[in-house]
């Protein structure tokens, strides 16, 4: 490993997409830390820009090779990174892009450090100066993101993270262990487990052939061990697959308290034959009983997902069956995603593409729908006594407030009366009175926890 120390060099990055991909981000930037440069906002000029891509949408696509072309535009003597599922995706073209000078794709995202400073080392840029708004996306100091596998071999047929990320590689239970160890000795008080295809986890490291015949084993014998490392309050888990919920499994990880009763379970439609042409391998009578499980074992669990508008052939009449499908569940918050042609796969190439205006229309109605739910949801908290992992002080109508969130990830601010930020990384009692139409709720505080 390239162990150049270097003075007064500033790098900055910016990550697009999931929190696999912050996770990453986070890593690289502790490298970097630790090689002696200096982390600086991705809107100010730097030496170094690291843009960690996603591909998932068009828009973030557009989006990456806008980040990267931006770096260029604030310093163009500086080094232009990308790494990631663009950077895998479109290798070719970015590589012929001027305006970029490394493209490190997943597979050699491990060693983008010493790739990275292979290449800077002989240079010495110089620094311009510019003034853009802060774009970067700011690493929260309170929560911790540990992935603890990569990869998925499900293959929807909407989705290219399985040809950019390749197939499951989990990690080992020791690896992680050590990993959120060293979070907790940080300070960190929540940890948030989270991977590609997060159901997955171990699979590779058994006979088993697939995640339903685990059970979740792997999983829970991970969150149980994360439990146990003194200083970590709380655990998260990523994105789960509805067919992981089986009673042996959520009677597992009700029995872990450090766990966040907040899932967020991948619906992506609430009409079986989109689900179908998905090849999302469940319908939504398998994904209520997972619904139901959990609520059987938890009370009020916060109850999360996605959901794909505009599915190549989805009629009106399967749209209103998903909107429908998903006022009955009740979900607490709802991701919604027009669908996005993605090359390569065979949705892609599937007829009946619907148009952009109907797409745009049922993502309206459906982000509608998700903040009703929300708001509905964040109603049933009024009154009761809440903790609330406090995170940041943001203003409201000029006044100070703590925002931060509790188990069930709904965000609560409370009025600040200090002013040196005290609370922020504490465990507060706080009392929800007045849902805000984003779902943030205002609170009274009481006292630390
Ligand atoms: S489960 Fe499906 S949507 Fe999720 S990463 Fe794998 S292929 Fe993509």
């Amino acid at each position: 490993m390239c162990k150049m120390s270097v003075k007064n060099n500033s790098i900055a990055f910016m990550t697009l997409g999931c929190k696999v991909n912050q996770y990453e981000t986070g890593k690289l930037r502790k490298q970097f830390e630790e090689a002696g440069f200096k982390v600086v906002p991705f809107s100010t000029a730097a030496d170094v820009y690291v843009v960690n891509t996603c591909t998932v949408t068009n828009i973030a696509d557009r989006k990456s090779r806008k980040m990267l072309h931006r770096a260029k535009r604030l310093n163009d003597k500086a080094v232009v990174a990308a790494l990631g599922c663009f950077a895998e995706a479109a290798a070719d073209s970015l590589k012929e892009d001027e305006g970029i000078d490394i493209v490190i794709g997943n597979k050699d995202k491990h060693e983008a450090f010493d790739i990275i400073m292979e290449y800077v080392k002989d240079i010495n840029p110089v620094i311009s100066t510019a003034d853009e708004d802060d774009n970067d996306v700011c690493n929260e100091h309170v929560r911790a993101y540990i992935k603890v596998q990569d990869g998925c071999n499900q293959f929807c047929t909407y989705c290219k993270i399985p040809y950019v990320r390749g197939r499951l590689k989990s990690r080992s239970i020791s690896e992680v262990f050590k990993e959120a160890k060293e979070l907790a000795e940080r300070g960190y008080r929540e940890i948030v487990i989270t991977g590609i295809h997060l159901s997955s986890y171990g699979v590779d490291m058994t006979e088993c052939k697939s995640f339903i015949e685990l059970q979740g084993k792997p999983l829970y014998e991970l969150i149980k061990k994360i439990a146990e490392i003194p200083g970590v309050d709380r655990i998260r888990l990523g994105s789960l697959e509805p067919r992981i919920i089986t009673e042996e499994f959520v009677k597992n990880v009700s029995s872990v308290d450090k766990l966040c009763p907040h899932f967020h379970l991948s619906l992506q439609s609430g009409c079986d034959p989109v689900l179908l042409r998905m090849k999302r391998k469940y319908d939504t009578k398998e994904y209520i009983d997972a619904v139901n499980l959990l609520r059987k074992y938890y009370d009020e669990p916060a109850l999360t997902t996605d959901i794909i508008v505009g599915f190549p052939g989805e009629t009106d009449e399967e749209f209103e069956t998903s909107l429908e499908y998903v006022k009955k569940v009740g979900f607490a918050a709802l991701h919604v995603f027009k669908y996005s042609k993605r090359d390569g796969t065979a949705a892609a190439v599937m007829k009946d593409q619907v148009d952009e205006d109907i797409k745009n229309k049922r993502a309206g109605k459906m982000g509608e729908t998700a903040d009703f739910l929300a708001r509905e949801y964040g109603k049933k908290f009024i009154g009761h006594m809440e903790r609330c992992l406090v995170e940041e002080v943001i203003y409201i109508g000029g006044a100070r407030y703590y925002t931060g969130h509790n188990e069930r990830y709904i965000k609560l601010a409370f009025e600040c009366e200090d002013t040196d930020d005290k609370l922020i990384n504490e465990i507060v009692y706080v009392i929800p009175k007045k849902v805000c139409d984003d779902g943030m709720i205002i609170c009274d505080h009481k006292k630390p926890c």
